[in-house]
């Protein structure tokens, strides 16, 4: 998600974390860079300009200016500001109210409103043990409350049936009766859409708010529409008193300029984005990790913890070493990288979490699962010691009897190979200080003398 921003950013943060000055000269052309940046990925021109302003304002100002590290201080007031912007910490649904508490579904049509009523309540169902029940008043598209039937299904709600000549505010009425009927926790009305903003669609989910009177009513827009999104929000927000945004197909969304935009422009939080079409795909937002996500820091911090308690200080500090002599990354190095992996929760825990992960191609994040890391753990305790210490060593016929000895395929050990090079490529590239510096910057509290976390970046990307 957010790529393309993601790498512009992380580029430009890449460029500032080695300046131990900050100038004029750099800070402007940091700030062009991150301009330029924010508006490739479609954010909204008055979002950009207030993050700018910002940013320069704190540029200059004494926090930067005055640390020991100008260029770090300066991507610590960025994140800061994209955080802000995004809207400081997750909202979650409200729903403390006299039950059933009423979400009302509002958006266009096409946007994922009837996707996001089935995600909500296994979402409802899991998290909190909801009993829910889902209602259609979309009578414009006979498939539309079929569609809904379906989903009910699949997540277990209550469907409230209804058909296509009855009149939305009706279906509303009748559903909200049956549901306190039936005592149900949390009853979700999906609308009918239209293709673009109409009076007409506006009077009529007016109404059903008036009816209902929600604790919840979400706004759920499609993320690739950009910051179009935050404007239709925006105009949607005029009409309805909006409690939150679900922002769907953020899976296709390289750009992410809506979910830089929407709550600057409405005002209103992004409770959610939708992350796929099954109805699991659904994750509560939380600005901190996306800013830290978009700057390609990853959740550095919430990394550094799990590495304090769970990694071996010792080992960590000495492949430090030897890397810092200029030695190479071998097999064993490898092999106890990927035990302390496995020891921190595994891979799908910790991939989103590294710093640079976004610039790490998909396949490669498709084949990083604990089930890949094991078997790579098999190859390689099926060479000799020789072979672990001197990868270079390993030609076809060694290759044929290390695949042999663990029962697999002598592209699988190329496969390693070649992966054991590239991390020795990036292994050496952060033993110049790249990782060690931004780790200490991070809080210091890693062990001094080139300790960096194993993990840390210890993988091709
Ligand atoms: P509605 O007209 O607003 O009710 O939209 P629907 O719920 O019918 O969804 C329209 C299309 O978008 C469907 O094909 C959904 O599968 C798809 N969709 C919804 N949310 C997401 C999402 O988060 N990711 C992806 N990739 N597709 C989604
Ligand atoms: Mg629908």
């Amino acid at each position: 998600m957010f790529e393309n921003l993601s790498d512009r950013l992380s580029k430009t943060v890449k460029k500032l974390r080695g300046q131990a000055r900050l100038t004029d000269e750099n800070i402007k052309d940091a700030l062009r860079d991150v301009r330029m940046a924010l508006l490739e990925a479609d954010v909204a021109l008055p979002v950009v300009r207030d993050f700018i302003n910002r940013i320069r304002e704190r540029a200059v100002g004494q926090e930067v200016l005055d640390s020991l590290t100008p260029g770090q201080a300066l991507i610590k007031v960025v994140h800061e500001e994209l955080i802000e912007i995004m809207g400081q910490a997750n909202a979650s649904l409200n729903l403390n109210t006299q039950p059933p508490a009423v979400i009302l579904m509002a958006g266009l049509q096409g946007a994922g409103k009837t996707t996001t009523v089935g995600k909500l309540t296994r979402f409802l169902k899991e998290k909190s043990k909801k009993t829910v029940m889902v209602a259609s008043c979309d009578i414009y598209r006979p498939a539309a409350i079929k569609q809904l039937e379906t989903i009910a299904n699949q997540t277990e709600a209550v469907f409230f049936p209804s058909e296509p000549n009855q009149q939305p505010t009706e279906i509303a009425l009748a559903a909200l009766a049956q549901a306190k009927r039936q005592y149900m926790d949390v009853l979700i009305i999906d609308t009918a859409g239209r293709l673009h903003i109409d009076a007409e669609m506006m009077g009529e989910i007016s109404q059903l708010h008036k009816l209902l009177n929600p604790v919840e009513t979400l706004f759920v827009v499609d993320s690739m529409t950009g910051q179009d999104a935050a404007n239709t929000a925006k105009a949607f927000g005029d009409a309805l008193p909006l409690t939150g945004v679900v922002l769907t197909k953020t899976d296709g969304d390289a750009r992410g300029g809506a979910a830089l935009s929407v709550r600057h422009i409405t005002g209103k939080p992004i409770k959610f984005i939708g992350v796929g079409e099954k109805l699991d795909a659904l994750e509560p937002f939380h600005p901190d990790r996306m800013a830290s996500r978009i700057l390609g820091m990853g959740d550095v911090l919430s990394l550094i913890e799990q590495a304090q308690t769970k990694v071996d200080h010792e080992k960590a500090q000495k492949l430090a070493r030897k890397l810092n002599k200029g030695k190479g990354f071998d097999f064993e190095d490898l092999r106890d990288q990927m035990n302390q992996m496995l020891k921190m929760g595994g891979m799908s825990s910790l991939l989103d979490k590294l710093p640079g992960m976004g610039a790490m191609p998909a396949h490669l994040k498709d084949q990083a699962n604990d089930k890949e890391i094991r078997r790579m753990i098999a190859i390689i305790n099926s060479m000799t010691l020789e072979e672990r210490r001197n990868p270079e060593v390993i030609k076809s016929s060694r290759k044929r009897r290390i695949a042999a000895g663990c029962g697999l395929q002598v592209q699988d050990v190329n496969r390693l190979l070649k992966q054991q090079q590239q991390m020795s490529k990036v292994m050496k590239q952060f033993s110049k200080g790249g990782m060690r510096k931004l780790m200490q910057s991070m809080k210091g509290k890693l062990p001094t003398g080139g300790g960096f976390p194993p993990m840390g970046g210890g993988f091709p990307g």
